[in-house]
């Protein structure tokens, strides 16, 4: 069983990777963006708090999060594993999944790194924005969200690298190819996990 997080920045294809990778490790793919984005279109409580921040590209506040993912990880369908896309995205989310998981005896197997250059990064943004309409692939949106990914998230990144569990995955080119990329680097990583450094 299997328990899978995927980090990266915005417009590196991190959605559409987590949909092939949970669909290939046989578990569920839970997306705090995707799960933030329904919550907004069906006008629920926690839509209507979290909308703000999504269409000003900011991180919706921890305790929000937070509690989202904690409610997503009591069901059922996750018990056995999971993919998480976009949490944690912060120091203090890292702590509280960590938290989450001792609670249920379970810990990460791996965390999946996509790395792409931030130009290619705006330039994919820039094609999504076209063919989605999110409200948050504008320029201005984009650019500060990708500002909070380098301040905030890569220090989550950092602390998975400490334990020795970080993959990273060339996030560049071709969908498919990085697909394949990725599932080799994990299988091969969980066949014979590094020590921590
Ligand atoms: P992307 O990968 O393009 O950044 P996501 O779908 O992962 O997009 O997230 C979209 C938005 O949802 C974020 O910009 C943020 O406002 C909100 N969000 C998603 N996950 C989190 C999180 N873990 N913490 C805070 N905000 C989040």
């Amino acid at each position: 069983m299997t328990r899978l997080l995927i980090i990266g920045p915005p417009g590196s294809g991190k959605g559409t990777q987590a949909e092939h990778l949970a669909r290939h490790f046989k578990v569920p793919a839970v997306s705090t963006g995707e799960i933030f984005r329904s919550n907004v279109s069906r006008k629920t409580d926690l839509g209507n708090q979290a909308a703000q921040y999504l269409d000003d590209g900011h991180f919706v506040p921890d305790h929000l999060t937070n509690a989202l993912v904690k409610d997503r990880l009591l069901e059922g369908d996750v018990m056995h594993g999971f993919l998480l896309d976009g949490y944690p995205r912060t120091a203090p989310q890292a702590t509280e999944l960590d938290a989450m998981l001792a609670a249920s005896g379970h810990a990460l197997d791996a965390v999946i790194e996509l790395q792409a250059p931030d130009a290619e990064l705006e330039e994919r943004m820039q094609r999504r924005a076209a063919e989605q309409g999110r409200t948050d692939d504008t320029i201005d949106v984009f650019r500060r969200r990708l500002d909070l990914y380098h301040r905030q998230t890569h220090e989550v990144v950092s602390v998975y690298a400490g334990r020795g569990i970080l993959v990273t995955v060339n996030g560049s080119g071709d969908p498919g190819g990085i697909t394949a990329a990725a599932i080799a680097a994990v299988e091969q990583f969980l066949a014979a996990p590094q020590p921590p450094s």
